[in-house]
């Protein structure tokens, strides 16, 4: 079966009792047990539900996973996975990640003794020389956030499998549409489904995926014990969107990819950084790990009053945070993700004042290049 096949059939998709064509909500903390001398499938709801299973099922189909685990929030998923170490346990990451990861790693880890060493994505020498001798695990997100760089992951594992570490890999900017990082010989795979997988910018929640009985084991009772389940509301409305997964990501990629080179031929732009465009430095890597490069691009204007005028012309994507969405979400990482980085530190790590990001909707790609094209006319060219 392929993939938009597998998201209308792959898994438990219909209700087993009624046959009703979409999961039931299983609105409901507590089961009504058939006797108090034993236990049964579902108890209580922080423990299990069907609704949240059934999501769990869907997005262990999707990544080609044994265990599926659904929480409250993309950082909720990925704080189970960081906090399974233990004090005195050591893991390398990419510099270039999630702020709320960073933040974790920086405010709450480190008040629990476990360490963290930030390295170049990019580049396997820093990743392997960062390895000590308590290190424990290797953790990845490719492409990065906001400058799309490309980590080799196949690479980064066969490091780990030398070392005996543990891979970790948060898929939320390709999705299991795109990359398929258990395939790849990942151990645990993280998402926000706040982004793609739900894609209707309406629900916050996260997922983790593992093929490794003992990883499903442990993420499970993460779940339980921290408590950062999904509620059953979020759970149907995520597998709702997730059904479209594949439409959205094809036409948002497509789109993508046009925009990119309409915006790499454009006089009045710096640099463009989309890693389905062949000029991107991790070209080569992306199509050896990836189906494509993505919904999601960056691309630098002259400085900040050029961002100003063209964000303010700009008339079909809208300016917020968060990206995925079935609407285009245009980002100002200076004013937004990256607003507590001093500029320093920021502008080291090539976030410039004329940054901006792009989550590429669902919209007619025609229209999205109109709109871009008529903003970017406002703007004084560079060559
Ligand atoms: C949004 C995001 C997160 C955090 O997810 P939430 O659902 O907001 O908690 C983590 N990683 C990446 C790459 C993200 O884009």
């Amino acid at each position: 079966m392929r993939d938009n096949t597998k998201l209308i059939h792959g898994y438990n998709v219909f209700d087993e009792v009624t046959g009703a064509s979409s999961i039931p909500l299983y609105q409901c903390s507590t089961f009504k047990q058939t006797s108090i001398k034993e236990g049964q499938d579902y108890t209580y709801s922080r423990f299990g539900n069907p609704t949240r299973s059934a999501l769990e099922e869907a997005v262990a189909t999707m990544e080609g996973g044994r265990y599926g685990i659904a929480f409250a929030s993309g950082m909720s998923a990925i704080s189970a996975v960081l906090l399974s170490f233990n004090q005195g346990d050591h893991l390398v990451m990419c510099k270039s990640i999630y702020g709320g990861t960073f933040q974790l790693v920086n405010e709450v880890m480190k008040r629990f003794g476990i360490e963290v060493t930030f390295v170049d994505e990019t580049d396997l020498t820093a990743w392997e020389k960062a390895i000590r001798p308590n290190t424990r695990g290797l953790y990845l997100e490719t492409p990065s956030n906001p400058l799309l760089q490309v980590t080799d992951i196949q690479r980064v594992v066969a490091l780990a499998k030398a070392h005996q570490l543990v891979t970790m890999i948060d898929n939320t900017f390709m999705t299991p549409q795109f990359q398929k990082p258990l395939a790849l010989g990942v151990d645990v795979v993280i998402h926000s489904a706040t982004k793609f997988i739900n894609g209707h910018s309406d629900v916050v929640a996260g997922l983790v995926v593992t093929n490794d009985e003992k990883w499903g084991q442990q993420i499970k009772l993460q779940q339980k014990v921290l408590g950062g389940i999904l509620g059953v509301e979020d759970c149907w409305l995520t597998m709702r969107g997730m059904k479209t997964m594949g439409l959205r990501m094809d036409q948002s990629a497509r789109s993508a990819e046009k925009i990119s080179q309409l915006l790499e031929d454009h006089p009045a732009v710096k640099k463009v950084h989309y890693p389905g465009l062949a000029s991107h430095p991790g070209y080569r890597i992306q199509q050896k790990q990836a189906t494509s490069g993505g919904a999601v691009l960056s691309f630098e204007l002259a400085d900040q009053a050029a961002v100003y005028s063209f964000a303010e012309a700009l008339e079909l994507p809208i300016a917020a945070v968060s990206l995925g969405g079935v609407e285009s979400i245009l980002s100002y990482p200076v004013t937004m993700s990256h607003a507590c980085v001093p500029k320093e530190e920021r502008e080291k790590q090539g976030v410039t004042e004329g940054l901006l990001r792009l989550s590429v909707g669902i919209e007619d790609t025609e229209d999205l290049l109109a709109d871009l094209e008529q903003a970017l006319g406002k703007l004084k060219p560079l060559f």
